[in-house]
């Protein structure tokens, strides 16, 4: 067979090892290239919504994901000032998804269960250590050159897939424009050992407040009893070591909910956030997927989500294109659809929830959180708004993308 034979996948974060896993499923020959030595252990992503369940269950991997993860089906939108309590079930979802809850599993711990399906694959190679330089295209394939131990090597393919992240070598190689915008605040993320449940917070709860909103998480850590992630907006001209002083994170968390004794703080991370995405998810042999097509702040938990819907499609046609159907019909419905359920929802959802939280006007904080506690009360109403904030929506607003 010729080296040209195979798909070259840039990346081996969840979009990259999804898209390899689907691809080499179907006896597709792939190769996967990491920057990294070994899988990242990425804090970022840690909750998934029902339809990203459904997509990774065939693989075997949601039921790995189930053997350490946490089910929320119950979470929360509360406002800081006034109290004010919205609470959704997914349950109301049990009659169209088996997995009528959200799912809460470190990132690092997803990533290593999709590699160990890969490697069980005779047609799937990933390399570390060695890092996506450059492609040229020609008429039948690409020319991918490679950096590992700072030497360069060309490797050929049919195809290439830039699933390099947010700050995609791959999309500036290929001068993909990726218009959009960056918001001024970092979001600041504190994971501690206590547990916040004992005060009402659901295991996934968003709460607004003019000043300074904050979103909770319950992840499984590495303790039995689990660990809360708690993220703030801050002002990104004070030095990141202010923030995390002892002392400084004390009394944030103090200030946010006081406890007798001190919070047990596990450890703290910045992120910058964009709401980013790309003109064009193809070009010629060269395609985008996940973070390196399109970006969005973690609130509703749409990136990761969004980029496993990428390769849920991307894998469907392209594996339909490499069995000799029409390239561009297919290809240029992936990037249509994907790319519309991404600006229609997951940048419009993903911004109104960020919206939501930090409203100044009290007024109108007040009138939205009557309406959202009318909608949580009301079983139709709910209904619809679960079907948005889980992403069942946005995959039928793709399916229907002709
Ligand atoms: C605070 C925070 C919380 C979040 N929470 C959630 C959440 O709960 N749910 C959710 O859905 N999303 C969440 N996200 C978003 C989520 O983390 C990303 O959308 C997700 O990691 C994207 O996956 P990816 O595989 O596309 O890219 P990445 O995870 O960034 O992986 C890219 C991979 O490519 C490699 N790479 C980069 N450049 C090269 C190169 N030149 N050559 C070879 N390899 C390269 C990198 O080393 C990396 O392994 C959150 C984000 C933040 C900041």
């Amino acid at each position: 067979m010729s080296s040209r034979q195979r798909v070259i996948i840039a990346g081996a974060g969840p979009v990259g090892l999804m898209t390899a896993l689907g691809l080499a499923t179907q006896g597709i020959p792939v190769l996967v290239v990491e920057q990294a030595p070994a899988l990242t252990v990425d804090l970022r992503a840690g909750s998934y919504h029902p339809p990203t369940l459904e997509m990774m269950a065939p693989y075997g991997i949601t039921d790995r994901m189930h053997e350490t993860g946490i089910r929320v089906p119950i979470w929360q939108i509360r406002d800081r000032r006034s109290n004010a309590v919205a609470e959704f079930d997914l349950g109301l979802l049990s009659d169209i998804t088996p997995y009528p809850y959200r799912f809460h599993l470190e990132q690092h711990k997803l990533t290593p269960i999709i590699f160990d399906f890969l490697q069980k694959q005779p047609t799937a190679e990933v390399r570390f250590g060695t890092q996506f330089v450059d492609v040229a295209q020609e008429a039948d394939g690409v020319r991918v050159t490679v950096e590992s131990d700072g030497r360069q090597e060309v490797i050929e393919g049919a195809w290439l897939i830039g699933a390099d992240g947010g700050r995609s070598a791959v999309r500036k190689s290929q001068d993909f424009e990726f218009d959009g915008y960056t918001w001024p605040e970092l979001f600041f993320v504190i994971s501690i050992a206590d547990d916040l449940a004992q005060y009402g917070y659901a295991k996934n709860a968003y709460i607004a407040d003019p000043d300074e909103w904050i979103a909770l998480f319950k992840m499984p850590g590495d303790r039995p009893e689990g660990m809360w992630r708690v993220i703030w907006p801050v002002d990104p001209t004070v030095p990141e070591e202010v923030y995390q002083r002892p002392d400084e994170m004390e009394g944030r968390l103090q200030k946010f909910q006081p406890k007798p004794g001190p919070y047990q703080t596990l450890y703290s991370s910045f992120y910058r956030t964009h709401q980013r995405v790309a003109t064009r998810w193809r070009k010629g042999r060269v395609i985008l997927a996940g973070d390196a097509a399109h970006l969005n702040n973690p609130l509703g938990a749409f990136g990761l989500n969004s980029g496993v819907h990428d390769a849920h499609n991307l894998i469907e046609k392209l594996g339909r294109v490499w069995r000799g159907e029409n390239l561009d019909l297919l290809l240029g419905l992936y990037e249509r659809q994907r790319r519309t359920a991404c600006v229609e929802h997951v940048q419009a959802n993903s911004i109104r929830n960020k919206r939501l939280l930090e409203e100044k006007d009290p007024e109108i904080r007040r009138q939205r959180f009557e309406e959202l506690q009318r909608t949580a009360a009301t079983p139709e109403l709910a209904r619809d708004f679960l079907l948005t904030s889980s992403m069942i929506s946005s995959v039928r607003r793709a399916a229907a993308v002709a």
